[in-house]
């Protein structure tokens, strides 16, 4: 189970329709909300990873000691939620040292997880972003979905983890939760999906990815858990559709079923036991 952690205002949708700086000063609702999520996840014994913006946590560095003080994983979502496909190779370099600075001023652990934002690890930029995350000691990412979706995804990719990179220096690859069904790769990693998708539905589709073998990786952001997107004026319909439907309330009921349902797994603990599975996925 992982989170991206992010103001709902920083996703792409929201940026592609909005002046530069339009929420500036904009108050932040993550500390709160990564607070409450952190408590439901203690109260069912469940164990996440949190890919944390840096720009956020330069701003609210209570988050980390938040996740990191109830023995979850915190992970890098990048310096300020810019794609990767804006970005060359020296300029994704910059990022990361950027949040890793950060890490270290604020005396954190080095983080081991990487998610990119968008998902926007592409078959242009798969191998530089191995060889940059691997020299800058990441040991593993999770930003590729396997499947071609509009934005996002590398078609025919590996479902279970694999390495990432054609030269020396890799990086497990921890791809985004699909299910196999009648011949296709049906998307299930959560958010969006989790909130478009009949809670039933999306719960036997897990356990069809499980029962496959397949170690499925969840994400969702924390202002899903929040009141409903009620789009602030605007905004376009299809964006208020996209990024409120089905979040608030119904978001917790979705996790709460999920953790009832499956053990959740910081992402760390999948990526070190590469090649092999963790202990408890070898039931
Ligand atoms: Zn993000």
């Amino acid at each position: 189970m992982s989170f991206d952690v992010e103001e709902w205002f920083q996703t792409a949708a929201v940026t592609a329709e909005s002046a530069p700086g339009a929420f500036d000063g904009k108050r932040r609702r993550s500390p709160f909300l990564v607070d409450e999520l952190v408590r439901f996840l203690n109260e069912r014994g469940a164990r996440a990873t949190f890919f944390v913006l840096g720009d956020l946590l330069a701003a609210e560095p209570g988050i980390a000691g938040s996740i990191l003080g109830s023995g979850h994983e915190l992970a890098c979502h990048g310096w300020g939620h810019q794609s990767l496909k804006e970005m060359n190779r020296a300029s994704f370099r910059e990022d990361i040292e950027k949040c890793l600075s950060l890490w270290d001023t604020l005396s954190l652990p080095r983080p081991s997880g990487y998610r990119a934002p968008s998902f926007s690890v592409t078959d242009g930029n798969s191998a530089w972003v191995a060889e940059e995350l691997s020299s800058a000691g990441f040991l593993y990412d999770s930003s590729v979905f396997p499947v071609a979706l509009i934005r996002y995804g590398i078609d025919n990719s590996p479902i279970l983890p694999y390495e990432l990179g054609d030269g020396a220096r890799k990086v497990v690859e921890l791809p985004l939760a699909i299910s196999p069904f009648m011949g296709l790769r049906v998307p299930v990693a959560g958010g969006a999906w989790m909130r478009f998708t009949p809670l039933h539905l999306h719960s036997r589709l897990l356990r069809r990815a499980v029962c496959k073998g397949l170690i499925p990786v969840i994400y969702s952001h924390p202002w899903e858990y929040d009141v409903p997107f009620d789009g602030e004026s605007g905004f376009s319909p299809v964006l208020r559709l996209r990024q409120g439907r089905g979040s608030g309330k119904r978001m917790w009921k979705a996790l709460g079923r999920l953790l009832d349902r499956f053990e959740s797994l910081p992402l760390m603990e999948i990526a070190s036991a590469y090649p092999g599975r963790p202990e408890s996925c070898k039931r």
